[in-house]
């Protein structure tokens, strides 16, 4: 079933130093109206727009449609982009001791336990969770940072991974809490003028869920998290020395990220895979050219359910960055996935599915 991206953009509010002009006001649920420095105005529209007074649940309650279905064996990815500052890592992390504030990531995980509680069925269930980041084109295991320069690989299914990142398995749902916190506690952040503990990083929390049916068959659904590096222009932070480095790998991964999504919404389309056969001509989208792209092959294009958040500073002062976030989300809502179910069949049935395939050859045989 094709399924168009959902895009949504969350406004914060001002903080007590942004007492100047804003740039940016929600029109209704679905459409924002923009300021331009000619005091024109602009208007975007979105799946859903989340005003400043907008609560972690509420955000939460729109996430809630993909983190179900991944108990159901499907792959959902949900990502916070925008500026350093605008909010991304509140609306995806937020504050994890205080129940109003926090974030997707711990509302998701604690949905995906209690799913697995409420069920009757006698599925039985598997859990498991990794965090990695990826910082100047390395990937390091936020759980085990000893892992560290990990690559990117596709399972003979298609299935995309990191190869060598630990992945925790969970069995109850304060272990899941404890080993996101772990993760999250381990990221890299270095201090920029725009924003003291900015994080320089992509950083990507999965979990998961493998369902084992009581007919035998396993479904395998992954859920990814991602928070993702501040999308401003790096000569704005006024970066120097290293982070100026750090500064060019991270906009080289976003504009990895950006040209990935060109080229999925250019005319006519794309099926999604690299080169993959459809009506239209093969259509080169260059998953390859960051690990960040690589890892969200099958959210983008792919065969994720998938949900953009774009977050957005209030204030006329950001408006450059603000408007640029506006347009990079409004293309997106033309990325098209291929929604399917992962499912295998577990060791046990595949067994007696061989067992019976070599008795039927036998028969053939004795004809
Ligand atoms: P980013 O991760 O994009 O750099 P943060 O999430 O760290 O930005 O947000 C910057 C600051 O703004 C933090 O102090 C955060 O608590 C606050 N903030 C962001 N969004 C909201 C919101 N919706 N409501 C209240 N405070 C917010
Ligand atoms: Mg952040």
């Amino acid at each position: 079933m094709d399924q168009a991206t959902v895009v949504c953009v969350r406004l914060r509010p001002s903080s007590s130093k942004e007492t100047g002009v804003r740039c940016i006001r929600p029109e209704g649920e679905q459409d924002v109206t923009f300021t331009n420095p000619d005091r024109s105005l602009s208007s975007y529209g979105y799946d859903k727009v989340y005003g400043e007074d907008s609560t972690q649940a509420d955000v939460f309650k729109d996430c809630q449609r993909i983190v179900s279905s991944v108990l159901n064996g499907y792959n959902g990815t949900i990502l916070a982009y925008g500026q350093t500052g605008s909010g991304k890592t509140h609306t995806l992390i937020g504050s994890i001791s205080s129940p109003e504030l926090q974030g997707i990531v711990p509302r998701a995980v604690q949905a995906l336990g209690e799913g697995i509680a409420a069920d009757t069925s006698g599925a039985e269930y598997e859990v498991r969770l990794s965090v990695v980041e990826t910082y100047c084109e390395r990937i390091r295991d936020l759980l085990d940072p000893s892992r560290d320069n990990l690559q990117v690989m596709q399972s003979p299914t298609g299935a995309i991974f990191v190869d060598g990142a630990l992945e925790a398995q969970v069995g109850s749902e304060e272990q899941l809490v404890q080993v996101m916190h772990t993760g999250l506690a381990a990221r890299t952040v270095a201090a920029t003028c725009m924003n003291e503990a900015s994080s320089r990083s992509h950083c990507i929390v999965t979990v998961t869920v493998e369902k084992c049916c009581p007919d035998g068959s396993v479904l395998v659904g992954k859920l990814k998290m991602v928070d993702l590096a501040g999308s401003e222009r790096q000569d704005k932070t006024q970066a120097a020395g290293q982070t100026l480095v750090e500064g060019s790998q991270i906009n080289k991964s976003l504009s990895a990220l950006a040209n990935v999504i060109y080229a999925l919404t250019d005319t006519g389309g794309c099926d999604g895979a690299e080169g993959g056969s459809s009506s239209h001509p093969a259509k080169h989208v260059p998953y390859r050219d960051s690990k960040l792209t690589r890892i969200l092959q099958d959210s983008l294009g792919g065969t994720s359910r998938t949900m953009l958040i774009i977050c957005c500073s209030p204030c006329a002062e950001n408006g450059p960055e603000t408007l640029s976030s506006l347009r990079f989300g409004t293309r997106a809502r033309g990325i098209k996935n291929k929604v399917t179910v992962n499912t295998r069949l577990s060791p046990e049935l595949l067994q007696q599915q061989l067992a019976k395939a070599n008795a039927r050859i036998k028969e053939l045989e004795k004809q």
